[in-house]
């Protein structure tokens, strides 16, 4: 699916990199680094729908990334590292890139895992033990399946979608998204979702059915000095759209429960959903409350020493299926295109 205003973005991306201004540009905006949020890496595409195409890239296009960055002299470190240079304001020193991936997603470790190993580079995976145990669920990779499966959807007491052509179930799948984020509670969703699966007799909510690395595999990978496991709460709720009891109580216990499974207490926190709708001043006060050394949303933006001030609200450069292409990448991470996404701004905050 083509949305309009990526050719845009990604006609001005071009226009900025090959007339030189992102590279020139990159001193002024592109300040200390930058820290890019992957989701799954993988070379095959399993969006049915091609809707959360976007949360893919390939390992061949990580590979990428990665040797261009090395290429052009800057330096993939690890979120501890990121940490230390941002606080101590160490200027001189080469920029930075700290690569993070969300949700704990099974190929992480069967494709994306070999292509760090190979330039021996760090990572760092945000995990959240509700999806690896079945107390929560990737609910739009289930929705898009359901969607993609059934003629008609509807929720008891709700709406309903026809779901006969592409073209309706790719509607009904941002209807869908709409009413789940909108309509219903953080609590209701997984209720709501199970009953529709079982309309359409689909499994729903059993880890196995996931696509996300169960406790052996996340040790696997966790055991590596390369990887840092950072933790996403429990339940991938809003968290805006919780008491700040139970915000306070999702981070605690995720980072209490990976402690607990893997030997050794998450230091850096990221936001499901990380939006301005999902993330905001609270959340990062509490973020810093519960002793995380670092939060980052998924606000677009690179990494200044203004940050020192906030380290529980930083933004990322999301590399993603729909800008699969290394001049969009480095664009963005080059900083020219933060003011374009933030009203003007160079340095985006909470
Ligand atoms: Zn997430």
């Amino acid at each position: 699916m083509v949305h309009a205003a990526d050719l845009v973005r990604k006609a001005v991306m071009r226009l900025a990199w090959h007339s030189g201004f992102a590279s020139g540009a990159r001193d002024r905006f592109g300040g200390l680094g930058s820290i890019v949020m992957l989701h799954r890496v993988r070379p095959d595409c399993i969006s049915p729908l091609g809707v959360n195409r976007s949360l893919a890239i390939t390992p061949a296009f990580l590979e990428q990334i990665i040797v261009s960055l090395k290429s052009e002299g800057t330096e993939v470190v690890s979120m501890d590292e990121m940490a230390e240079r941002v606080k101590s304001g160490l200027a001189g020193k080469r920029r930075f890139v700290a690569i993070t991936l969300d949700d704990g997603y099974n190929d992480n470790l069967t494709h994306a895992y070999p292509v760090f190993q190979k330039h021996n580079v760090p990572f760092t995976i945000y995990a959240a033990p509700g999806l690896i145990e079945g107390a929560a669920v990737l609910w739009w990779e289930i929705a898009e399946k359901l969607i993609a499966k059934a003629g008609i959807l509807s929720i008891p007491g709700g709406p309903e979608w026809r779901c006969g052509t592409l073209h309706q179930k790719r509607a009904a799948f941002h209807s869908l998204m709409r009413y789940f984020s909108i309509n219903l509670t953080e609590l209701e969703q997984l209720p709501v979702l199970r009953e529709m699966c079982a309309q359409q007799g689909m499994m729903c909510g059993v880890p196995s059915d996931q696509d996300v690395m169960n406790w052996k595999e996340l040790r696997q990978i966790a055991a590596d000095p390369l990887c840092t496991i950072g933790a996403h709460t429990v339940h991938h709720y809003n968290l805006k759209k919780l008491s700040p009891d139970m915000v306070a109580w999702e981070m605690r216990l995720s980072a209490d429960m990976l402690e607990d499974r893997l030997g050794k207490r998450p230091m850096h926190f990221a936001y499901p959903y990380g939006s301005a709708r999902a993330a905001g001043r609270r959340e990062a006060d509490i973020a810093a409350a519960e002793g995380f050394v670092s939060a980052v949303t998924t606000r677009h933006g690179t990494i200044h020493g203004e940050h020192r001030a906030n380290m529980w609200a930083l933004p990322r450069i999301s590399i993603n299926g729909r800008f699969q292409k290394l001049v969009y990448a480095r664009t963005m991470m080059s900083g020219v295109t933060t003011p374009i996404a933030n009203a003007g701004r160079r340095v985006v905050q909470a």
